[in-house]
């Protein structure tokens, strides 16, 4: 099996270990050439995952000496490489077409208002546009963010024409750095301006066998996300929207996988649900959910969401899997304000809260904190498992209090 593991992914090793007790032969392909390499031909490949057609040749030759069952993308960026290697291979796959209207918020909108799936009204820019011009045209409440980036990097939510013009011209500034505009390139000139579309947030975790949705799990977010920026915090699962609600999201979401023609593997969806009104797409992706988030999940005796994963890219029956019955949640911890990061405290007493799992911090000590709009990383996370949604939110937010950051 090859696994494609973007340098910017926390999933590493929860993948492995799914692989490692699956007891399958992996390969692992990364973007940076590994010292390794030379010593483990037979183990890791180095590819340019912004190349795909170069990466699907490359592995198609290690693939005569080393025929793969199953390609896995782990993460966001991966997931069009992905699909050009496993068409090359004739393993089931989504269509690189696919892969590529999920990953870009412009031509994912295009697709789903084309096919009449609910979401916000849209205007697609470029950064070369007269934002002045722009902003007299628009309504307000909106969203301006970029096409090609993910964590809400760039999500700006403008109340104004004023607002509008400020966040413009950030985004053309935001955009125009060397690191962003090398993984946007021709996208790093579009700016996508949205209909702000109020209510609560729910993210949909699914898996697509032959188009047929499965939902693995939904996850609620308590913490209100009204801009200006919209930091992810909590998740809590299973969700307490009325089981009317919830089959209104499951709908909504196969049609826009349909839509997309995503097909096969995992699917992540984020709706948002105004009062009276369906459910609105957010956002779909041919991926599973992103940072440590997967840690929540237990399907059947104890899977994982990896071992899932891994097991449908093998083609293994997963009919009898059910999300375990009890609630749990995560946090991702906000990066409080701009700075070095200097020391943490309180991790044990967070970690001794009832209901508390687990207190992962990921950011590394003396290293610069990036908040949004700019930054992509979070300080760490907090899982907590409970019997009800309730706890387990009270739990992660009781965890959080304990901690405190010493940013200088
Ligand atoms: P990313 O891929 O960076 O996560 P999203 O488009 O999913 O970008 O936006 C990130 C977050 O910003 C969403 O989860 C949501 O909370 C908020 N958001 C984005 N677009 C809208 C919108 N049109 N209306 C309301 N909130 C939005
Ligand atoms: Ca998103």
């Amino acid at each position: 099996m090859l696994l494609l593991l973007p340098t910017s992914t926390y999933r590493t090793r929860d993948f492995m270990e799914a692989a490692a007790r699956l007891g399958v032969l992996v390969v692992v392909a990364s973007e940076e050439p590994s010292t390794m390499e030379r010593l483990a031909e037979d183990s890791l490949l180095t590819l340019d995952f912004l190349d795909a057609p170069g990466s699907a040749a490359k592995v198609a030759s290690f693939h005569e000496r080393h025929p793969l069952s199953a390609v896995v993308s782990v993460d966001e960026e991966t997931a069009v490489v992905a699909s050009a290697i496993s068409q090359n291979l004739g393993l089931p796959h989504n269509a690189p077409e696919a892969a590529m209207r999920a990953r870009l918020k412009h031509v994912m909108r295009g697709v789903l208002e084309a096919e009449g799936v609910p979401g916000p009204a849209y205007r697609v820019l470029d950064t070369g546009d007269d934002p002045r011009h722009a902003a007299k045209q628009l309504r307000y409440p909106a969203v301006v963010k970029p096409v090609f980036l993910s964590g809400s990097r760039g999500v700006q939510r403008v109340n104004d024409e004023e607002e509008f013009i400020r966040a413009f011209e950030w985004s053309r500034n935001f955009l125009s750095q060397p690191d962003v505009r090398k993984r946007g390139g021709e996208y790093a000139s579009v700016i996508l301006v949205e209909e702000y579309v109020p209510g609560a947030e729910v993210a949909l975790e699914g898996l697509l066998s032959d188009g047929k949705l499965e939902m693995l799990a939904l996850f609620d977010k308590p913490d209100p996300l009204e801009g200006p920026y919209f930091e992810e915090t909590i998740y809590v699962t299973p969700s307490r929207l009325a089981s009317k609600r919830q089959n209104e999201i499951v709908e909504v979401t196969t049609r826009a996988a349909a839509a997309l023609g995503l097909h096969h593997g995992p699917v992540h969806a984020e709706l948002r649900l105004p009062p009276e009104r369906a459910p609105q797409v957010i956002e779909i992706a041919g991926r599973s959910i992103g940072g440590l988030c997967s840690r929540t999940l237990r399907f059947g005796l104890g899977l994982s969401l990896e071992d899932l994963i891994l097991r449908h890219a093998l083609g293994r029956d997963l009919s009898d899997l059910e999300r375990q019955a009890d609630a749990a949640g995560v946090m991702m911890i906000p990066i409080p304000q701009a700075g070095t990061l200097e020391e943490i405290t309180g991790v044990d007493e967070a970690k001794a809260t009832p209901a508390i799992e687990d207190v992962t911090i990921t950011a590394p000590l003396g290293r610069p904190l990036v908040p949004l709009p700019e930054g992509s990383s979070y300080l760490g996370f907090i899982f907590a498992r409970a019997t009800t949604p309730a706890e387990v939110e009270t739990a992660l937010r009781e965890a959080h209090q304990k901690l405190r950051f010493v940013i200088s």
